[in-house]
């Protein structure tokens, strides 16, 4: 099989307590990779620095000026872990055949890459690595993250079970993402869009080794709800299904007016007035809100903002 001309891309946000560790074992391995005949002698490691505060940019561009293999990026600001990894891409498309990423902390295992190159040299476009082994994970963090791909699958966002953003793309899929001129990018979401061919590599997910999580549950929150917005407006339909049995709710006491009028009752008084207008108000308000929440999107979209930008890039 014909070496592959890999780019091994790397988001990292305040990774200094790791990334020592990160390189010495990615290495160890590109090494081993290369011996084997798996990837040619010039595939790279590139390491982006998204906006970290702390010494995260120091210790990459230390690492890209001792070692012809590393390449670092810079970006200005914190963009956020799906725009690193684009950064990442999209800067070296035309230099490399293919491209894998993955977190810096190393919880996803590096050598399910191995797997990802055969099943690349095998044809595949695209290929994902899922965690079928999350028991090194809480119970908290597991249950929430399979939860949020089981909601967002129900929900139709074409989403691969259990897979991150630990994955194999060919340069043409990258081409084809460069399509997508959206700001609001959820990859995971994405890149099943693109389709071609694709397969999946299983591993155990490992634990951090040093470092904290970067993504707390609010992080977690505001990406799963940033996904469900971005691929499907089924939270608004949910609007529409409670509005629609809320008119028929509306009809039903309507007809009890009516009828209670022409059979001569007294009229009800103030209970049955106010209960639903604080009824429907508060029904509105929700409508209201989810609807604003879809033109903030589109207000998003429409100013077309670039979605990262690098300051500098170290031994291209
Ligand atoms: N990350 C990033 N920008 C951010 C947040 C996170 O580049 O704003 C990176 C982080 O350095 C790591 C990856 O995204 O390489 C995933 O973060 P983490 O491991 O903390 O998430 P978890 O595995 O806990 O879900
Ligand atoms: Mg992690």
């Amino acid at each position: 099989m014909k070496p592959a001309h890999l780019l091994l891309v790397i988001p990292c946000y305040n990774e200094e307590a790791i990334l020592h560790y990160t390189y010495s074992t990615l290495k160890a391995y590109y090494a081993d990779i290369k011996q084997q005949g798996l990837i040619t002698p010039d595939s790279k490691i590139c390491f982006v620095n998204d906006g970290s505060r702390d010494r995260t940019w120091e210790i990459i561009e230390e690492l890209s000026l001792k070692d012809a293999d590393i390449i670092g990026v810079k970006l200005s600001r914190n963009f956020g872990h799906q725009s690193a990894i684009l950064a990442g891409l999209e800067h070296h498309i035309d230099h490399f055949d293919c491209f894998v990423t993955i977190d810096a902390d190393l919880q996803d295992d590096i050598n399910a890459i191995t797997a990802m190159i055969q099943r690349y040299q095998e044809g595949a476009m695209v290929v994902y690595g899922v965690r079928d082994d999350r028991s090194s994970d809480s119970w908290f963090k597991r249950s929430t993250a399979e939860g949020f791909y089981k909601v967002m699958q129900k929900m139709g966002v074409p989403v691969v079970f259990n897979h991150a953003d630990f994955r194999l793309m060919d340069r043409r899929i990258l081409q084809e993402l460069g399509h997508f001129r959206e700001v609001n990018l959820f990859l995971r979401g994405i890149i099943p869009m693109i389709g071609f061919k694709s397969n999946k590599v299983f591993y155990k997910r490992l634990e951090r080794t040093a470092g904290e999580t970067k993504y707390p549950l609010s992080k977690m929150l505001l990406f799963a709800w940033n996904g469900i917005t971005s691929f499907t407006n089924f939270p608004m339909r949910l609007v529409l299904y409670f509005g629609v049995l809320n008119f028929m709710l509306a009809m039903a006491i309507v007809t009890y007016i009516v009828v209670a009028y022409l059979v001569g009752e007294t009229i009800p008084g103030w209970t049955s007035t106010i209960l639903p207008i604080t009824f429907f108000s508060g029904f509105n308000m929700i409508a209201l809100s989810l609807i604003g929440e879809y033109i903030g999107k589109i207000y998003e979209e429409v100013k077309a903002r670039p979605r990262y930008i690098i300051e500098k890039v170290v031994n291209e």
